[in-house]
């Protein structure tokens, strides 16, 4: 782990470590040798595409799958051989599954009553769990099917707690809910994650969502870790092109030195500034944020000349796909600017972009 990346968190213990952990399907390894840890309270983020393997690590950690090479340490103790009912994990899944024949209380409550705690007890945890989730006590005797979406998330998230476990592991809770309910509940995991002091292990496929809540991220590739880091790490010293890619739309030129200091593209004229750290070959990766239409090409460290092919407004901002030569470039602006139609200057500092080594 890097020295950033522990910072914020090095002052709590290690709860969990992963040495070589490897998962393999018949002769395929869906999860290839991760060494990892996390620390006490920690919100620790797992994203990666589809197939990437997540849900798998996530399996392991909470007892439903062993590995197939390697350990799972809980405070130095092997987890290997210690079954999903004795570890102190709940796993939050995206499919709730919620007993729909029940009142929000009697699902909240089912795990207690399994464990014969008296009646008058389980409800006075139960309210008091539908506050931390922010559900309306009148909701304690409402049929769990006739909640929205986000309340069902909330009841879920309720049931979880009243195990009481020391780690949440969720398995893309969010992914079904629409982008702006998602977005609250987004806030409200992470405020829940501080309040409750409890470690949170979340994959998803959404960097983005991953930024908001987490502490640090790890992400997932082909089974393997790439990178893991804080958010602003992985946003702004990603370890690779795959890294920089799944952070959203963003423009990258392959360049290498041409001999006299700055930096070549096969297929854009010119040469470019790069702080990159040594002659290298390599990706410049530049937000649409950091590119900007220029007045003057000495406006700024780099620039290229193309045509605007296409606008979107993205609501609180303005997209436009400008053609240069072969390939298309994404300059994201707060305001719709006016062209007189022709060529536009686009541009960016160096400073403002990211090289990625090859
Ligand atoms: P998604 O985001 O789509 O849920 P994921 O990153 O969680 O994907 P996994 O579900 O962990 O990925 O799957 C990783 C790989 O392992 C996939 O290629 C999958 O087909 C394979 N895999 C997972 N479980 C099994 C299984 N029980 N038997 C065989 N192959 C499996």
């Amino acid at each position: 782990m890097s020295e950033t990346a522990l910072m914020g968190v090095s002052r709590q213990k290690l709860l969990l470590d992963l040495v070589g952990v490897r998962k393999t399907f018949d002769g395929f390894n869906a999860v290839e040798r991760i060494d990892l840890s996390v620390m006490e309270g920690e919100f620790f983020t797992i994203v990666g595409p589809s197939g990437s393997g997540k849900t798998t690590l996530l399996r392991m950690l909470a007892g439903m799958d062993q590995p197939s090479e390697g350990a799972i340490y809980l405070r130095g103790e092997s987890l290997n051989d210690m079954p999903a009912n004795k570890r102190p994990t709940c796993l939050v899944f995206q499919s709730l599954a919620l007993f729909p024949h029940m009142t929000v209380g009697q699902n909240i409550e089912f795990a207690l009553k399994m464990r014969k705690i008296a009646p008058a007890a389980r409800k006075e945890r139960a309210l008091e769990l539908m506050r931390v989730v922010r559900l309306p006590e009148t909701y304690y005797s409402k049929n769990v099917m006739k909640c929205s979406g986000g309340e069902k998330q909330r009841v879920a998230l309720a049931r979880a707690f009243t195990y009481d476990p020391e780690i949440l592991l969720f398995d893309e809770p969010l992914s079904a809910l629409d982008y702006k309910l998602r977005k609250t509940l987004e806030k409200e995991l992470k405020d829940l994650h501080r309040e409750t002091g409890k470690t949170f292990i979340y994959i998803t496929h959404s960097l983005e969502e991953a930024m908001v809540m987490s502490d640090r991220i790890g992400v997932m590739r082909d089974g393997r870790l790439v990178q893991v880091g804080t958010p602003e790490e992985i946003y702004t010293k990603p370890s690779d092109k795959f890294v920089s890619e799944f952070m959203g739309e963003v423009n990258i030129v392959r360049v290498r030195p041409d001999g006299s200091g700055r930096y070549k593209s096969e297929d854009l004229a010119g040469s470019f500034t790069v702080n990159a750290p040594a002659s290298t070959d390599g990706y410049v990766v530049i937000r649409p944020e950091f590119l900007r239409f220029l007045a003057l090409p000495s406006d700024a460290d780099n620039c290229l000349t193309g045509r605007v092919h296409n606008e979107y407004s993205l609501g609180s901002r303005v997209q436009y796909q400008v053609r240069v030569g072969e390939r298309m470039f994404l300059v994201e602006q707060p305001r719709r600017q006016s062209f007189g139609g022709g060529d536009v200057t686009i541009g960016w500092d160096a400073a403002d972009a990211i090289f990625v080594a090859e």
